[in-house]
């Protein structure tokens, strides 16, 4: 795969990255995914290649639905990335996924880092960001042929204690 061109950052994916490619790919396809450990069967979304409960090394990709809940967030005020400047301020979430949620433990799921945008591809109001609040995954088809997953919130009510930074 070559490099991608993004906001004014390189995307390199090269063909022996086996963290990245087929994640893109996926994506490409409009599917999310994410790890599934072949020692323990638990679903894992941050990076790396043994299993933070098992220690496995043996994993595959399992394709969740992209639905879940803010279960944190921050709102990024100055970035160091150029690119982003035009965005600021935009938040970033930590969604749990559906999938395992309260798994290994009750304190546990399946959480990954991502953008919350809006229906526009522009990220999403601060007004609008909460702990709690419902979301699901959308996909960003960039002309150099690189998809994104994207996280927008759905139309679902939220779930447990809304809570949110004062504004
Ligand atoms: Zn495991």
């Amino acid at each position: 795969m070559p490099v991608y061109e993004y906001r004014g950052l390189g995307i390199n994916i090269p063909d022996n990255d086996s963290e990245y490619k087929e994640y893109f790919e996926a994506a490409g396809d409009h599917r999310l995914v994410v790890r599934k450990c072949l020692g323990c069967g638990l679903l894992r979304g941050e990076p790396g290649h043994g299993c933070p409960w098992c220690a496995s090394l043996e994993w595959e990709w399992h394709e969740v639905s992209g639905k879940g809940t803010i279960y944190s967030y921050q709102i990024v005020a100055h970035t160091v990335l150029p690119g982003f400047r035009d965005w600021a301020p935009y938040p970033i979430v930590l969604v749990e996924l559906d999938e395992q949620r309260g798994q290994p433990t009750p304190d546990d799921g399946l959480r990954i880092t991502a953008n919350l945008l809006d229906e526009n591809m522009a990220p999403e109001k601060e007004e609008n960001v909460a702990i709690g609040g419902r979301v699901e995954v959308m996909f960003m088809d960039l002309e150099n042929g690189l998809t994104l997953p994207q996280f927008k919130l759905s139309d679902e009510p939220p779930q447990g204690p809304v809570w949110r930074h004062p504004v």
